[in-house]
């Protein structure tokens, strides 16, 4: 049978949960459409389920493991009547009200719910490279956030792949901690810009592998290394590393809005004054609308505002 809420959330990161602790403090009872298990960051919990220590999260001197962090945002929640669905949103409609979500084919199902405001905090996704041995040790030396990670390389040598701005970006960071950054790239250009290639050419701590692709990450339990092919010559060799940080690059979950929500040239969804989308009623916080800063803190930060912004609109529009 299709639930009726005031809020329903659909995402369960820093961002959607921080909206639920906010929106059950406000006895709004909101539902939260968690997502399902799988090794994407759009499982329950989000991207912080797929990091190992998080020390850069305010209040927690000692640090704190992802998936125990976010473990605390959904009790934190519950204990004012947050509820879970642990399901993926699969469908939207929100040309009528109440918005209404499927998780289901929505050709042949009910919806899940119908709600009069929804927060949309479906975050993004990191894209990888998809090779043996990168699932396996993702959070074990295989990392997509240098700025989470980097402090655990200390004295290493890591690689970075990609060449974008992120890469680079990446790259520079790490030189903070590690003995040397090696970038791969699939190319002799980059595509970054003039100005982090000038940077990055002049760190002497960065170095370049033209024309390559990784095309395995190598140890049993941590990194150890990876296997690098040649994309002109198709050569193989083994590269000694204690650490793979991936930055090719990123993409939001917003399949499921297309067409439905404003979204920017890349694909991440438009914001106006605070969190507000583009139709009237629907608020976006977290990564689904942040290519920039991409933290937890300023995920939930985010979250905080679309709660605000959804309980203010309910009372202005009558509860
Ligand atoms: P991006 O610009 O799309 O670059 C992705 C890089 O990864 C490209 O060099 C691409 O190679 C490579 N790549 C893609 N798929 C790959 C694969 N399967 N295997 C190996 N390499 C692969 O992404 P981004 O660097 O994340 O930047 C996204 C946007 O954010 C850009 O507009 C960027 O300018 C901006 N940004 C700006 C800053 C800054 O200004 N400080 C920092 C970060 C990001 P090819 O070049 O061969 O396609």
């Amino acid at each position: 049978m299709t639930e009726r809420r005031d809020v329903a959330i659909l995402g369960s990161g820093p961002a959607g949960l921080t909206a639920a602790v906010y929106a059950a403090r406000a006895n709004l009872a909101p539902l939260v459409i968690e997502g399902e298990p799988s090794s994407t960051s759009d499982q329950p919990g989000g991207q912080l389920m797929l990091t190992t220590e998080i020390e850069n999260y305010p209040g927690f001197v000692d640090g704190i493991l992802g998936p125990e962090l976010m473990q605390r945002f959904r009790d934190q929640a519950a204990r004012f009547g947050a509820e879970y669905v642990t399901r993926k949103a699969s469908a939207v409609d929100l040309s009528a009200r109440p918005f209404r979500v499927w998780v289901n084919d929505p050709a042949d199902s009910e919806p899940l719910v119908e709600a009069r405001t929804l927060i949309v905090a479906t975050g993004a996704r990191s894209l990888m490279l998809d090779v043996p041995g990168e699932g396996r040790l993702l959070g074990h030396g295989v990392s997509t956030c240098a700025t989470c990670d980097g402090f655990f390389f200390r004295d290493q040598e890591i690689l970075v792949v990609g060449g974008g701005d992120s890469a680079l970006e990446e790259a520079i960071f790490l030189t903070r901690f590690a003995r040397m950054v090696t970038v791969v790239h699939r190319r002799k250009v980059l595509r970054a810009s003039k100005i982090m290639q000038d940077r990055a050419f002049s760190n002497e701590k960065i170095v370049f592998r033209w024309d390559s692709m990784v095309s395995e990450i190598l140890g049993d339990t941590k990194v150890r290394g990876v296997r690098l092919r040649n994309t002109v010559t198709g050569g193989e060799e083994e590269v000694g590393a204690g650490g793979v940080f991936v930055a090719i690059g990123h993409e939001p979950n917003t399949a499921i809005f297309s067409g439905q929500l404003d979204m920017e040239p890349n694909g991440y969804l438009k914001t106006l004054d605070g969190s507000r989308s583009s139709v009237d009623g629907v608020f976006v916080c977290g990564d689904v609308q942040d290519h920039v800063y991409r933290q937890a803190i300023t995920a939930a930060g985010s979250g905080c505002m679309a709660a605000i912004d959804a309980e203010r609109w309910l009372e202005a529009t009558g509860r």
